[in-house]
């Protein structure tokens, strides 16, 4: 078999090393000649990257390894591009939620006001990672989690539609592991799935076993009563985390909305905004957690494995989110026609929303990229909700290549999480402060 060549951009990630640990406990079905990490701040990568080496050399000697800061080094000779950078890091992401928060809005790292700004940040840094891999390694393929997926994937679409991006989100897995489980089965890979939508914006139409029987109304009638939350069922592996409990139970009031479809949790911003707003500190935000709690936790493993130069005990693990991008990997590099839900060019796949929409929709995959599959007609409701956020996520984009103050406060405008234009304006002119450092001179 064929053995590949990856460059995880992002390497200062926290998810960095559960994706190396994935990476290596599959090399009997995707092998691997070399892994090297690329990121642009040297000291937050050093801290995983020094881990990562020790991970490697115990596990799998015989795959080269190295971690870089200049991007020729680190793109060439690539056959795939793992890419989940955060541009501004948590110091830009803590403004992203608190400044709508303090605003009486939703404050989300992807969602309303948080998301747009971070989309602004995000579409430089990822169409830099394109250009390096189009420079030095051009018949590579980048896999990116770089979120907001949404808008990042509408930028890479609007200005080079031809490059070899596959957009991704681990949300969809997270759920349908959860329906799987609420089904009696043991993985979401019993399942084959029908879902339309935009990224972190989307609806479940159907779901069946591999022989076909419909699971739809077993799954339906577990989510109204607790939504996507496993403990009623002993099986949820959440529990620390109070936040993603309420988060998975709300899909009950969700799934209300509309009974014949099942929703995405993120939904939730969109549709019951004064809620989100009323659980949510000002103060103390997602990043705090996230600082407080995953990063610390990985970053004081990273170290320890440093010292005592070994990873023989570590308490780092492989993650659901690792688990997407290797199968899509492997997709490419042996042709495997799996199918899996990717954000593509709608090009009427989805029958009354516009071909240019970058819709979240099953697709076949293999070494020439995506099929995506035909989802037909959706309804009147999903269509309204989709058509404004779609609306909402071009203007972004259009306003970033065109230096466009009047369109980014329209698209503010325009989100379904917004309460009228004059606080849309007081909102926009604080984010562009905040981010001055990263975003576009707007005129
Ligand atoms: P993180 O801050 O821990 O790591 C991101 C890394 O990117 C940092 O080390 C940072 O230095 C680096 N970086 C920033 N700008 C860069 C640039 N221009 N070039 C190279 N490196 C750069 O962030 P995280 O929490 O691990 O999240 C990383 C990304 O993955 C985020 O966009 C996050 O939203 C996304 N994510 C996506 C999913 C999904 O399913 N789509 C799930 C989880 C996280």
């Amino acid at each position: 078999m064929k053995r590949s060549s990856i460059v995880i951009a992002g390497g200062g990630s926290t998810y960095t090393p559960e994706i190396i640990l994935m990476l290596l406990d599959n090399l009997d079905r995707f092998p691997i000649s070399q892994i090297k990490l690329y990121d642009n701040d040297y000291e937050r990568q050093k801290i995983v990257a020094d881990a990562c080496e020790i991970i490697i050399r115990e596990q799998a000697p015989d795959i080269k390894f190295l971690a870089t800061t200049d991007p020729e080094e680190g793109f060439t000779d690539i056959d795939f591009v793992m890419a989940h950078i955060r541009v501004g890091k948590y110091e830009m992401r803590d403004f992203d939620e608190k400044i709508p928060l303090r605003n009486g809005l939703v404050g989300q790292e992807t969602c309303g006001p948080g998301g747009i700004a971070y989309g602004f940040r995000s579409i430089t840094g990822v169409m830099e990672l394109v250009e390096y891999m189009e420079k030095y390694s051009p018949n590579a393929w980048m896999l990116n989690y770089s979120n907001p997926a949404a808008i990042v994937a509408e930028a890479i679409r609007k200005v080079k539609p031809d490059s070899r991006v596959l957009n991704i989100c681990d949300m969809p897995i997270d759920i349908e592991e959860r329906m799987a489980y609420i089904a009696g089965l043991n993985s979401r890979k019993e399942m084959d799935v029908r879902y339309y939508g935009l990224n972190h914006f989307g609806w479940w139409c159907d779901i069946r076993d591999k022989e076909g029987n419909d699971l739809m109304p077993v799954i339906k009638e577990y989510v109204l009563e607790h939504g996507y939350n496993l403990e009623s069922i002993g099986k949820e592996p959440r529990l620390n985390d109070p936040d993603w409990l309420k988060t998975y139970r709300f899909a009950s009031e969700l799934y209300k909305t509309d009974p014949s479809v099942l929703p995405s949790t993120y939904l939730k911003y969109y549709l019951y905004p004064d809620h989100a707003v009323e659980e949510s500190d000002p103060d103390y935000t997602r990043v705090d957690l996230i600082r407080e709690g995953r990063e610390k936790r990985v970053f004081e493993e990273c170290r320890r494995i440093k010292e005592c130069e070994t990873a023989k005990d570590t308490t780092l693990e492989i993650g659901v989110h690792a688990s997407f991008i290797v199968d899509l990997a492997r997709a490419i590099a042996f042709n495997t026609h799996e199918r899996m839900l990717l954000i593509v060019e709608n090009k009427g796949a989805v029958e009354n929303l516009p071909l240019t929409a970058m819709v979240e929709i099953p697709c076949i995959v293999g070494s020439n990229g995506p099929e995506p599959m035909v989802i037909g007609e959706i309804p009147w409701f999903q269509k309204g909700l989709i058509e404004q956020q779609h609306a909402v996520e071009k203007l972004v984009v259009e306003a970033y290549f065109e230096h466009s103050y009047q369109k980014l406060w329209q698209a503010l405008i325009l989100s379904k999480t917004m309460k009228d234009a004059d606080l849309a304006k007081t909102v926009l002119d604080q984010l562009i402060e905040a981010n001055k450092d990263f975003w576009p001179e707007l005129t």
